[in-house]
């Protein structure tokens, strides 16, 4: 009897862990790995290896139920008479009155393409520049699809264009300013492949002191997920990633988050910046331990987090 019981809680632990709604390492490495591999050249705008990230994107969230927001996946643009298009997808809120308020979480998934040969290679994978911030934006997908826990809507939006100038995202902001969304707060996730060497906080976030956002993150979390980064305000990346159209349409709370340092990661824009340069546990548990941020994030009653006067 005593056999049989163990057995049976050995089957069901086993039964849990393959049906665990967290995010796991071996889907955000096969992602990855696939977003950056030589096959897509590098992502450029416009580029065959772009579409075959689109397709992938979009039959993922076609696997694991999450909604295309607009008519289909795609937000098409035109820009220089070439077609970009973001991806967006939709888990409505599950709550009566809060489903009409908006989280978007962002990520870019285009990258530069081919560029000048470096040792025989000449393609930019882009595996960190931003397959990475990616790879955790489907994770969030697919997990918010499951666990239904959100109970303010969230947009996942894979950005095109945004190594032509933030193209995409301008775009879907302002399509979203147009339809009149109430937007609550934007994330924006940018190079989070490799750990930071720097500072005692998993990640950053820009515009630090614009609005409360990283204090409430970390209270929803429990622990100190996302601190400040110096070179972050030098280098004013506020200002140089796809949150910044939302901040500039909307005027709320819209930063980016990374783990990127300017030290712990030496192939910015290179032939190298490759899937093997990535860290997967890492990953995963800064997707995993998001997680309850996010969480907090959309079920909050009223919207606790605020721009600062500034
Ligand atoms: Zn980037």
């Amino acid at each position: 009897m005593r056999k049989i019981l163990s057995i049976c809680s050995l089957l069901l632990v086993l039964s849990c862990k393959s049906q665990s709604v967290f995010p796991e390492s071996d889907s955000v490495k096969k992602t990855l790995e696939y977003l950056a591999s030589d096959e897509l050249e590098g992502r450029n705008t416009g580029s065959k290896g772009i579409e075959k990230a689109a397709l992938y994107i979009e039959e993922f969230f076609k696997k694991h139920k999450v909604k295309p927001y607009f008519k289909t996946y795609r937000d098409s643009f035109n820009i220089n008479n070439i077609i970009g298009y973001n991806i967006v997808g939709f888990i409505e809120g599950n709550d009566p009155k809060l489903k009409d308020e908006f989280v978007i979480l962002g990520a870019h998934y285009d990258h530069i393409g081919i560029v000048e040969e470096v040792n025989g290679d000449t393609i930019a994978n882009g595996a960190n520049d931003d397959a990475s911030g990616t790879v955790a934006v489907m994770e969030w997908a697919k997990y918010f699809s499951k666990s239904k826990s959100n109970k303010r809507s969230l947009l996942f939006t894979l950005f095109s264009a945004e190594e032509m100038g933030l193209k995409g995202s301008e775009y879907l902001a302002e399509r979203l300013k147009k339809r009149n969304i109430d937007l609550y707060t934007m994330i924006n996730f940018e190079m989070i492949g490799v750990p930071r060497n720097s500072g005692n906080k998993l990640s950053y976030i820009t515009g630090y002191n614009k609005s409360n956002i990283a204090e409430k993150l970390n209270m929803y979390a429990g622990e100190s997920l996302v601190g400040f980064l110096p070179q972050a305000q030098k280098y004013k990346l506020f200002k140089r990633s796809d949150n910044f159209p939302f901040f500039n349409q909307f005027k709320v709370p819209a930063h980016a988050i990374s783990t990127f340092d300017f030290t712990n990661f030496d192939y910015y824009h290179h032939v190298d910046d490759e899937s093997n340069k990535m860290d997967f546990n890492h990953m995963t548990n800064f997707i995993n331990k998001m997680i309850p941020a996010i969480e907090g994030m959309t079920n909050s009653m009223s919207k606790e987090i605020k721009m600062n006067n500034e």
